[in-house]
């Protein structure tokens, strides 16, 4: 990595704290710093402008319905083929089950994303989506990928605008931000198995947008690609959110990279020959520069599953400010994960992560409205003394 030139570095810094647009080139050039704690400063200076010291989070829980999928994503270790050992694929009755198994949790969110099931029918997944709100009425449910909406074009033979009416009347509060990976064609083709790529992953935010929607916006990253396709990512959306204003969060998620399945000791992801996976230094220079380059999205997501607790903590010093979440079950990770992550967070212990990382933890909805705001935190020489409370 090279030393940037020092008046580069004067350049971008002065547009930083005037609050100019920073361009691709300056994307780039920002990736090749060898400033790790220069960019962390820049980021801060921007996710301070815009969220003070607070970090939001939600208590939410993950649900996946099935993990059949007629795709095979190279970077994949969730799907499975119809009549594969540990193929599931949820009746109604146990997705409310397993639902209302959280309800003393006092859960406000459900993160609901699936496989691209080649026999389900279409009526099954507004019908899901029914029985939950009956059960859980209070719970915003944020349901299915872009792909997944494209993929019920596809078996439903009626257009998008149809089939999110359909699932906002039985109450679908928001898309997930997920499908998106990197766009760029010349990675996406590599690693993506299905059609839906920027043109539909982009008209479906968007008419989720115009219905009213915020929508979140994720970015796959430390694989094959390079930071050249990361700026690309961000800049793709950054345009479309000047045009709708839609996206209320961006959120990098670190490519994970598997070994062996923890399920059944097979090998799926095809890629994991030629890669490795993005050391932390790298998962915060990208929330860095993410905060920098996406300066018109309001919130900057850690989910901290994918990057581990201390990665999470430092990343809220480089632009991240809102935590996800309190979740108890994630599939898609942990088929991948031989890290050591917690499958189990709740309310206290992401409250003593903030804390401990030096903010004020604030509750949010869905939509990013606030539900709690809690204490200030003690401030680093109040508590120098004091052992840290979470170890990660
Ligand atoms: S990433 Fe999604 S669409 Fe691709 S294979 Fe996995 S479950 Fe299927």
């Amino acid at each position: 990595m090279a030393q940037m030139d020092v008046g580069l570095k004067r350049e971008l810094e002065a547009k930083v704290y005037a609050g100019e647009r920073l361009t691709r080139e300056d994307g780039v050039a920002l990736y090749e710093s060898d400033d790790l704690a220069w960019l962390g400063r820049l980021a801060h200076h921007k996710r301070t402008e815009l969220n003070g010291d607070r970090v939001m989070f939600n208590v939410n829980r993950h649900l996946n319905l099935t993990n059949v999928c007629s795709a095979s994503c190279a970077y994949c270790s969730f799907q499975r083929k119809p009549g594969e050992k540990d193929a599931y694929t949820m009746r109604i009755d146990e997705a409310v089950r397993k639902a209302k198994e959280m309800e003393n949790e006092q859960l406000t969110e459900l993160h609901i994303v699936n496989g691209l099931h080649p026999t389900l029918p279409w009526r099954y997944y507004p019908k899901v989506l029914r029985e939950l709100k009956a059960a859980l009425p209070n719970v915003k449910l944020k349901c299915f990928t872009a792909t997944e909406v494209q993929w019920f074009e596809k078996i439903s033979g009626l257009p998008a605008s149809e089939i999110l009416d359909e699932l906002m009347d039985a109450g679908l509060e928001s898309l997930t931000g997920g499908g998106a990976e990197i766009f760029d064609w010349e990675v996406r083709q590599h690693i993506v198995d299905h059609n839906c790529h920027w043109e539909d992953w982009s008209r479906i935010h968007r008419l989720a947008h115009e219905k009213g929607m915020k929508t979140p916006a994720t970015m796959l990253y430390g694989h094959i690609e390079e930071p050249r396709h990361r700026v690309d990512h961000v800049m793709r959306l950054r345009e479309l959110q000047d045009e709708t204003g839609g996206f209320a969060v961006f959120i990098p998620l670190r490519y994970q990279h598997d070994f062996v399945d923890s399920a059944d000791g097979k090998i799926r992801n095809r890629i994991q020959a030629r890669t490795t996976m993005a050391a932390p230094a790298e998962s915060l220079r990208t929330f860095a520069v993410s905060r920098l380059m996406f300066d018109n999205v309001p919130h900057l997501k850690n989910f901290w599953v994918m990057h581990g607790l201390s990665v999470a903590q430092l990343s809220l010093n480089f632009g991240a400010d809102d935590l996800d979440g309190s979740v108890v079950e994630y599939k898609i990770t942990h088929d991948a994960d031989s890290y050591g992550t917690p499958t189990t967070m709740h309310r206290d212990d992401l409250l003593n992560i903030i804390w401990d990382a030096g903010f004020q933890p604030v509750e949010r909805n869905t939509r990013y409205e606030i539900v709690r705001e809690y204490d200030k935190p003690t401030s680093l020489a109040e508590r120098r003394s004091e052992p840290q409370q979470v170890w990660a």
